[in-house]
Parts: structure tokens; sequence; C-alpha cells
């Protein structure tokens, strides 16, 4: 990476403001369900606590939308990083802009933490407001970034902030971007993309790129049918973008000329969503009018694996149907299957959703790298940086 990280600054008895992104899902509203992205940090955090720093600990949760939101405070992450990280959390929940508060907040000593409530409380952060970015730039000597899957988003405390304080990254960060461009740029090939979910907008985007670099594109879940249309399929009720039609069009021209074997499914799960009725399996040129295809069926998932079995790098993002109803999940878990099942590849997989479709936990500890970005990895992938990236000092 290009960019300095913790270890190239002298942060000796600093005051440290880390970005974190920890924004996990709770169960019952109240206790932290999944502690993913909270022990990803932990590496960062005890680097910092051993050059004795003062951490000041910063995320978003949910989406506030610049108000006070009580069922999106950070506490219970304050309560589980304590137990996590095995030592005292405080948690700041005043306004840590005013004055007569960072006074109070100064009273912290080396080898004290403090998270500070959910920065999306502000206005000022997403619109990335300069005197919101300044008064958190007051609160330390330096600023890390470690929230790879926030660093797309051009946010006070992930870009603005940067410009008030020498500005590095954490060991997170650099971990995501080094594996992930690794993968892209050097992979051991044959590099295998696969694309799922449902927000073709991004992810049609994303295929483009990954023409350019992978030698197979398998592309599943709602994103499929938009390529199913532009290949003049009919495609029921299944779910289309109308306005990528024309882009995937292009990207059959793209893949013949760029020796990119690119896959959509062969066959299909048909299925009503809002009647939860499952209807069979069809070759995906032969979707009836009334029905929808909610998952990728058995002869796609075979084709597939082949391909998977053979990779050297591996890349996935996004479910290849609609992985919360049991009916329609059995191609998602295929692909972790077939993933696990090659112990010779690199792999990496990211995205939200194609983490809570993980239900067998031995199934991640066999993919090499699990990104906590989603959107943050897609752009990463297609851009080759990102803005709170590209903000952080020169190496
Ligand atoms: P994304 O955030 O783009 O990765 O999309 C994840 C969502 O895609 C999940 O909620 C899935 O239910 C949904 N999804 C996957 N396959 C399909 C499909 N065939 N039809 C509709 N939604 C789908």
């Amino acid at each position: 990476m290009n960019k300095k990280t913790i270890k190239d600054l002298n942060l000796q008895d600093k005051k440290v403001l880390v970005r974190a992104d920890y924004n996990v899902s709770l169960d019952d509203g109240f206790k932290v369900g999944d502690d993913f992205r909270i022990c990803q940090t932990l590496p960062t955090l005890n680097y910092l606590l051993k050059k004795n720093c003062t951490l000041f600990l910063i995320s978003h949760f949910g989406r506030p939308r610049g108000k006070k939101v009580k069922s999106l405070s950070l506490r219970p992450v304050a309560e589980y990083l304590e137990k996590a990280i095995h030592r005292r959390v405080h948690f700041y929940a005043k306004d840590y802009t005013q004055k007569k508060n960072q006074q109070e907040l100064k009273k912290y000593r080396a080898g004290e933490i403090v998270l500070l409530e959910n920065v999306r409380f502000y206005p000022g952060e997403e619109e990335n407001k300069e005197v919101f970015a300044r008064s958190l730039a007051r609160l330390a000597d330096v600023f890390v970034n470690d929230a790879f899957g926030v660093s797309h988003r051009v946010h006070a405390s992930v870009v603005g902030i940067t410009q008030f304080l020498p500005s590095v990254a954490g060991l997170l960060l650099e971990k995501e971007v080094k594996i992930i461009s690794r993968a892209i740029n050097k992979p051991r090939r044959p590099l295998v993309a696969i694309i799922g979910g449902a927000k073709a907008k991004d992810k049609i985007n994303l295929v483009g790129k990954l023409l350019e670099k992978a030698d197979h594109c398998l592309v599943g879940g709602g994103v499929a049918y938009t390529f199913c249309k532009a290949w003049g399929y009919e495609i029921g009720r299944s779910l289309v973008n109308y306005e990528m039609v024309e882009l995937a069009k292009q990207l059959f021209w793209k893949a013949s000329r760029s020796n990119t074997a690119m896959l959509l499914p062969t066959d299909v799960v048909l299925g009503n969503l809002k009647t939860g009725r499952v209807n069979g399996v069809v070759m995906s040129s032969q979707i009836p009018p009334a029905w929808q295809a909610l998952d990728i069926g058995p002869k796609t998932q075979a084709e597939f694996g082949n391909i998977i079995a053979k990779a050297g790098t591996i890349i996935w993002n996004g479910p290849m149907g609609v992985f919360e109803k049991k009916e329609f999940r059995n191609g998602t878990d295929f692909i972790y299957y077939a993933i696990s099942q090659n112990r010779d590849s690199l792999s990496i997989i990211g995205g939200g959703h194609t983490l809570a479709a993980l239900q067998k936990k031995e199934y991640l500890q066999v993919i090499d790298h699990v990104s906590t970005g989603g959107g943050a990895m897609l752009q990463f992938i297609e851009k080759g940086t990102l803005p709170g990236i590209e903000v952080l000092e020169e190496a």
C-alpha cells in the first residue's frame, strides 16, 4: 500500500482518534449479534495500546440521518468491546463537538479507551461539513482510518478530518487493501469472480471491471436476470433493472473480446415471494410469466462448482438467491461448500448479505479473507482505491 500506516508514525503517548466500522447487527435490539467487525479492529487497538496511546473510537451505526435515535446508540458495542479487549471501555454519549465536553474528554489518560456515540447523529458527518470535521480533529493528535467498510463514503469522520490531523491507515484497512489488491492485480490463475445479490446497478458495473481481470465471471442472484433479459430471455416476474439492460448487452460483447467466460444460470428455482410457494426448477430460458427465479438450480450449481474447484483465486460478493428463505438458499450454501472444498485457492468474500447467508461457521474458517466491506469492496475492485484511502498520508 502506498499510504502510511500506524507503523510509520511515532505514536508513543499520543491521543489517537480511530475511525472504526462498528455497524454490527444487534440481537433483540440491544445485544451484539455478529462481532466480526469488532474483532477485526482489535489488532489496531492493541497495537496503539502498546504504544501507550489514549484511544478515542468513532463509528457510525445504522442510518439515523443526522438525528439522535435511541435505538441506534453504540452503547451495546462499548459493552461488547470491553469484553473482547479485556479492558474498560468508556462510552461517551454527550455531544463531543461542544468545547466544554471536549475539555471533559481531555481527562482520559494513556491506555484508556473511549467509544464516542454514533457519529451519524450529527448532520455534519454525512454532509462532510468542515466545522464538524474540525471539531472531531480537536479530540486527538493523530487520525487513524481502520474502517475499510466506509472508506467509499466522503464523510467528515472518514475524509474531512484528514485535512486537520496527520492521518494514517490502521492494520485492518492495510490488510484489506493488500489482500484485495493482490487478488485483483496479481492473482493466482484462474481468477474466478462470483457475483450475486440484488443491487444490479452496483454489481453490473463491477462485472464490467471484472471482465478485464477475471478468467471466469459467474453471475447469479437477482442481478443475473438483468443479464438474462439482455440476452433476450423472458424472465417472468424475476428481478430486473431495465435501466441496466443496455449495459448488460454491451458486457456480453466485452466478455467475448476479453477472454473471460461469463456464466449465467442455466437453470433456476422458481417461486413466488409473496405467497412463499415454490414451483420447481426450469431452464432459465423458460421462466413462466407469473413466476420469479429466486435461486440458481442444480445444473447451474454443478457448472459453477466445476469452475470453483479449479480456481486459483476466488472473489465472491452477493448471494445466489433469496437466502433469507430456506427454500431459496441452496445455491448460496452450495457456493460456500464449493469454495470450502478448494483448499488451494485464495478466497475472498465480502458484503453484509454474503456473510449473513453463512449458515455454517466452519465454512468461514476456510475462507482466506472475509472483507468487512460490501459496497466498499465493490468500489475498491472497480476503481483500485477509495476516497477515504486517497486522503491518507503518502508512504
Ligand atoms: P446485495 O445487497 O446486492 O448483495 O443483495 C442481497 C439481497 O439480494 C438479499 O437480500 C437476497 O434476498 C437478494 N436476492 C438474491 N437473489 C435474488 C433473486 N433471485 N431475486 C430477488 N432477490 C434476490
